[in-house]
């Protein structure tokens, strides 16, 4: 399905491999918090180091915006990796990210060693895709390898500029992985196919209800998005979110819904309270019956059973973004339901990364589900049916 180079199609021993992954781990600290990220990228290091390859990895790790930030240095990830490969990973420490002590490294390199360079981000061009950075990457290595599926919807210096000035390119196991599950899910679904949407904005998901009704038999809409369709319908929503330049468009996707005979489901019920905080009163009232002076944090019980009924009927279950303020004990109950019922089904479900897979984890689901997604955002470019940069940049097979 993939037409890009894989892993698999390389001849790599000898080789300087440039692995571009995605290391953008929670810190607290000075401590890794979640390595999930890590172990993920683990199968593709492993391949190569296998395969007697030279292998430099590189990441960036949140926003230091084009300065050297040591609370954003990748040491600590270079430290957890070496453990989880039990092998040394020379992390290589340069603010300018390509320096004297990454090309000494390099140059010092046997066949098998894995190396790590610092934040990329701590390049000011590398989030402008500069000629220049790309260029002063790419001279590290012969092949270049993009594993970083959670950035492969930013055409940056090491996710894009650098596969032009390598003598080869391909997509790493993960990225594989991703884009199979993601891929197939929504374009070639076992049906009944639900998407359960939630999170805070209708804004940040247009492009993804508009190409998902395109696919879908089921779409259900939950969390803060869904007053501004609750709105649509005429419905009252108190100080619940709402994006009232969106009712137009809310009122124009219940419209093509219809149309297109996709059963959209949205609350009917929902929990309110006046502030928004864990411990405080809270109760359930008709979704489109929301007081002034209250506000609606998460979906009721009839709700939660009407929207867990429609999963266990579904054969592919893609979710993403949560149907409450889950942050919130007392306002979980919504975001769990979805949990559960996708746990429980033996078809196949996808967490499209972000909130809702922080939230599947947390509750223990993990291992339930058949693919849990690294990227919040690039998997939302993916169902919005966008090309991915860092994917496109990649040689063909
Ligand atoms: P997003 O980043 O768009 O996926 O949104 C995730 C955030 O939406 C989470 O932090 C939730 O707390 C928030 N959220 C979900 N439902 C609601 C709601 N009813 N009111 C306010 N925020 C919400």
């Amino acid at each position: 399905m993939l037409q890009k180079k894989t892993v698999e199609d390389l001849q790599v021993k000898g080789k300087k491999v440039l692995v571009r992954c995605d290391f953008n781990v929670p810190l607290q600290n000075g401590m890794i918090t979640d390595d999930n990220r890590i172990t993920a990228a683990l199968p593709t290091i492993q391949k190569l180091v296998s395969d007697g390859a030279r292998v430099i990895l590189c990441s960036h790790m949140g926003k230091p915006k084009g300065e050297a930030k040591p609370e954003l240095s990748l040491a600590p990830v270079a430290k957890r990796l070496s453990e989880l490969l039990e092998k040394e990973v020379i992390f290589a420490k340069d603010d300018t990210v390509v320096g004297e002590n990454a090309k000494k490294a390099v140059a010092a390199m046997q066949d098998g060693d894995v190396i790590l360079l610092e934040n990329t981000r701590y390049r000011k061009e590398e989030t402008k895709n500069e000629e220049n950075f790309s260029k002063e990457l790419a001279s590290l290595a012969d092949i270049y390898v993009n594993d970083a599926f959670g950035t492969s919807h930013r055409a940056h210096c090491s996710t894009v500029g650098v596969t032009e000035f390598v003598k080869e390119s391909a997509v790493g196991y993960l990225m594989e992985k991703e884009i199979a599950f993601l891929g197939n899910a929504v374009n070639n679904p076992e049906r009944p196919f639900v998407a359960i949407l939630g999170g805070s904005k209708v804004s940040d998901k247009i492009n993804v209800i508009k190409n998902l009704l395109e696919k879908v038999d089921t779409l259900i809409i939950g969390g803060g998005m869904a007053y501004t369709f609750a709105a649509a319908q005429g419905g009252k929503v108190g100080d619940s979110l709402l994006e009232e330049d969106k009712i137009p468009y809310a009122k124009e996707m219940m419209e093509e819904a219809k149309a297109k005979g996709v059963q959209l489901l949205l609350p009917i019920d929902t929990v309110i309270t006046k502030e928004f905080k864990n411990d405080t009163e809270f109760k359930t009232v008709p979704t489109r019956e929301i007081p002034e002076g209250w506000m609606g944090l998460d979906i009721g019980e009839e709700t939660r059973k009407r929207f867990a009924d429609a999963i266990k009927g579904a054969k592919t279950v893609v979710w993403n973004g949560p149907m409450g303020v889950f942050e919130f004990e007392n306002f979980a109950a919504g975001t769990k339901a979805v949990a559960e019922a996708m746990a429980s089904i033996s078809g196949m479900t996808i967490i499209g990364g972000g909130d809702s897979a922080a939230a599947v984890n947390q509750l223990g689901y993990g291992d339930k589900m058949t693919h849990i997604s690294t990227g919040g955002g690039a998997s939302l470019e993916f169902l919005e049916g966008k090309d991915l940069p860092g994917v496109m940049a990649v040689d063909d097979k």
